[in-house]
């Protein structure tokens, strides 16, 4: 049997991967991984579900054991992979997805090369700050420390294999779309999404510009 393909999406929180991946992938078979973190659950959040919520301790231990694909710390938490629910995905040839930020996606390729990387940009951040406040579920506090993070996580889109605009939604999602296939069939357009094509360089550039 093939082995699936692991599929790396990273963007600065707020910057809509959530959503984009809930509609790309709500009817498909692939195996989202569920990360562990060291972070208080915001309302709504299940253990299992959004994460596996562990403690400090509990987090370091399960490094000191080797059970993490990647894991990193992230405005002042961990987040880690869970290695076997991922690789046994893989093993029985399903797709796998892991939503990770910038850190933890290049221990991923740097171990597993035929990684997909896929990086989604926001038009600014200003409009990531919106975003954050529209969702609602962090204190300013936190929406600023995610805002001030956001342009060195943006810098990191150059090194992915793709880089995907969430100014309008549904376009968005349709090139990610266009993505994902480009995968199985490489006659597909996804060529204007790559990382190293001018266009998109320039586009990486302009959204770190747009907030100089
Ligand atoms: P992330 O998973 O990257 O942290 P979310 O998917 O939770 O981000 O999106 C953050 C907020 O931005 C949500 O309120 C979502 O509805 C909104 N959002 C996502 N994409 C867009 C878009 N293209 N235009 C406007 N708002 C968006
Ligand atoms: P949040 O706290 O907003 O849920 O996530 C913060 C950041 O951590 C996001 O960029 C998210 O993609 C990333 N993240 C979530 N799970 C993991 C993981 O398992 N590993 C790594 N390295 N990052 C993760």
């Amino acid at each position: 049997m093939n082995k699936g393909r692991l599929i790396v999406v990273s963007a600065p929180s707020g910057c809509g991967k959530g959503t984009i991946l809930g509609r790309v992938f709500a009817d498909s078979d692939v195996y989202y991984s569920v990360s562990c973190t060291t972070r208080a659950p915001r309302e709504g959040e299940e253990n299992g579900r959004e994460y596996f919520f562990l403690s400090v301790a509990e987090f370091e231990k399960m490094i000191a054991e080797d059970g993490f694909l990647e894991h990193a710390k992230f405005a002042e938490n961990y987040y880690g992979t869970p290695r076997k629910a991922a690789e046994d995905n893989l093993t029985q040839g399903r797709d796998v997805i892991l939503e990770i930020e910038t850190q933890g996606a290049f221990q991923i390729k740097e171990k597993m090369p035929e990684a997909v990387m896929i990086f989604i940009l926001p038009p600014s951040v200003e409009e990531l700050r919106r975003r954050l406040l529209k969702r609602g579920t962090e204190t300013p506090d936190v929406i600023d420390k995610r805002v001030s993070q956001a342009a060195g996580e943006i810098e990191k889109a150059y090194n992915y294999d793709f880089v995907i605009m969430n100014d309008d939604l549904d376009t968005a999602v349709a090139d990610f779309e266009t993505v994902i296939n480009s995968i199985s069939d490489p006659e597909t357009d996804a060529q204007v999404h790559r990382a190293d094509n001018e266009q998109v360089k320039k586009m990486i550039k302009e959204v770190l510009e747009n907030d100089a």
